[in-house]
């Protein structure tokens, strides 16, 4: 047994994810003989490929600090800030989730789609709660954001407090509970050392419209509408979707609701009591012919041109049972998120020419209002908190940047302001912070895919996706026991469902991978390029022999042991 140090070394915090990026948020504080993780998002990629795979941060600090993980605090469900979750359990034991209500009921729901085997214990927070982690106290701050149920995070620490603010909008009429900005005030008062803030809008002059804006365009919109109504947005957006619903009621149209996570998380939003709907208001799309055009508004997922996404089939004509008419009014209720615009713009093309009218966000019609802070509520935000040192956080590196000359300009010393990288770190000693050293925290994403030549690449790779789909295989090694941890994972994207015959693909898939490189194994001591490879070769015989198609393979290997 380790006797009981006495505590002296400095907190450490940084980031593994979340700095010079929107996506995949993973801040850490760390002391001696204690972790703490505040979220651990996901990021998609930004090419072309977006839904073909996952970037994650590299969890080997992590790993290699395993006994002093105590918990992973989010602070609110969405993808950024939960979605690398299902890879973090498998690679590291996290003891605890604490997660507000919504996330964690969104979580579970991820866990249980991925079939996550990992024990993992998820428990509720709320305003109020204060949980002790370690040699950490944690407490939060309930904001406004752009899903219900979002938080701030407090870490008190002997060496000073920390203060990360999620995401947030500072919205005074919010569609949802009120934002605690008395708790932030007091919180300040009684001093802040470090704070890390959301900085995506920070090159936005202003304030970030109310939600509640959102409300008079929609009204309009339905006053003026004389056929069917298609309205897009993010399912996360319950507030949205609540405001949505409420105008179909007022103006006598019944809700069809497309597209499988807008279903899923309507569903969990009912059950938990986020949007509250008569049921017989909603109508499944079965009977969506019993309707008159007038009496139908259709709630769907694809505002950003997704391409399996139900707005871009229904664009294109191929889901099953509408196709777009002249008469049909359709609404993108969100605003592209960068790298996207293509996509939507091909969707909003073949929408307006199959007839319909297109509405997408403008100067003349605020159809969407984002859920984060424009410079003057950063500049609110930096008053209330009144930080002795400054942290950038959620963005880009310009963003990052931005934010931190409105802090120069709120009065703190620009030396005690840090922008700082993923894996950058810094010490907080006695209410003091100083920079520390650097630890590895590079994307993580093996896909197969050579960035050299990249356009005639892509084009081939979108030829093989659009034709052939792709396979996934996800394989957890240890590269030290030279093993497979687990059976590999092999999951389907583009393919025509077969039912029962895919899961038996994807079975028989797997364990041919797994006899293959156990084989490997045995042999040689290898390298990923021969897992990635053999994996390859493997996988694609296999489904050219059961499908006569050459779909794109893309292996993906993590290793337990880096
Ligand atoms: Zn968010
Ligand atoms: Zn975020």
């Amino acid at each position: 047994m380790e006797s009981k140090n006495i505590f002296s070394g400095p907190i450490k915090i940084y980031a593994l994810g979340g700095l010079g990026e929107v996506g995949k948020n993973t801040y850490c504080v760390e002391s001696d003989n204690d972790l703490i993780i505040l979220d651990a998002g996901v990021k998609f990629p930004e090419d072309d490929l977006v839904g073909v795979d996952y970037v994650i941060p590299n969890y080997s600090h992590l790993k290699d600090n395993q006994s002093k993980i105590r918990a992973l605090f989010i602070t609110h469900g969405h993808e950024d800030h939960i979605g690398a979750i299902p890879f973090l359990v498998k690679i590291v034991k996290i003891p605890i989730i604490y997660a507000p209500r919504l996330a964690a009921a969104l979580i579970k729901q991820k866990l249980a789609e991925q079939k996550i085997k990992e024990k993992v214990t998820i428990i509720e927070y709320d305003a109020d709660s204060v949980i002790t982690a370690g040699e950490f106290k944690v407490s939060f701050i309930r904001v406004t954001h752009s899903i219900p149920d979002s938080f701030g995070i407090c870490v008190d620490t002997r060496e000073g407090r920390i203060v990360n603010t999620g995401d947030f909008k500072i919205d005074l009429t919010p569609v949802g509970p009120e934002m605690e900005i008395h708790k932030m005030s007091k919180i300040g008062l009684e001093g802040v050392d470090l704070l890390l803030a959301d900085s995506t809008n920070a090159e936005k002059e202003g304030w970030t419209p109310s939600e509640k804006n959102v409300l008079d365009s929609i009204n309009e919109i339905f006053d003026k509408a004389t056929g069917r109504l298609i309205i897009s947005t993010f399912s996360s957006n319950l507030n949205r979707i609540q405001q949505i619903i409420d105008c179909a009621l007022k103006h006598n149209r019944k809700t069809v609701i497309l597209g499988r996570s807008m279903i899923n998380t309507v569903d969990i939003a009912l059950k938990f009591g986020y949007i509250k709907v008569p049921t017989s208001m909603i109508r499944e799309v079965e009977t969506m012919g019993d309707l008159k055009d007038y009496e139908t508004l259709i709630l769907c997922t694809g505002s950003q041109g997704e391409p399996m996404a139900a707005l871009s089939r229904i664009a294109n004509g191929t889901f099953k049972g509408l196709r777009i008419m002249p008469g049909d009014t359709v609404v993108f209720s969100s605003s592209p998120i960068p790298g996207n615009g293509a996509s939507i713009q091909r969707v909003v093309n073949q929408l307006t020419r199959a007839g319909a009218d297109v509405i997408t966000n403008s100067v003349f019609v605020d159809i969407h209002s984002s859920g984060h802070p424009s410079r003057q509520e950063l500049r609110m935000n930096l008053k209330l908190y009144q930080p002795k040192y400054f942290m950038p956080a959620h963005g880009e590196y310009h963003m990052l940047k931005l934010h931190g000359d409105i802090a120069k300009t709120m009065g703190i010393p620009s030396e005690n302001i840090f922008i700082l990288g993923n894996g950058d770190t810094l010490l907080l000693k006695n209410h003091k912070v100083t920079d520390g050293e650097r630890i590895p925290a590079e994307d993580v994403f093996i896909d197969g895919y050579d960035i050299n030549g990249v356009s005639t690449a892509v084009i081939r790779d979108r030829k093989i996706l659009q034709e052939d789909g792709m396979v996934g295989v996800l394989l957890v090694i240890d590269s030290k026991k030279n093993e497979l941890v687990c059976d590999p994972k092999v999951f389907t994207v583009g393919f025509v469902s077969y039912g029962d015959y895919q899961d038996h693909l994807t079975r028989h898939a797997s364990s041919q991978v797994r006899d293959a490189l156990e084989e490997l194994f045995v042999s040689k001591k290898v390298t990923f390029n021969d897992i990635k490879n053999t994996t390859r070769s493997v996988v694609s015989k296999y489904y050219f022999r059961k499908t006569q198609r050459s779909p794109m393979i893309i292996p993906l290997v993590m290793n337990r042991n880096s």
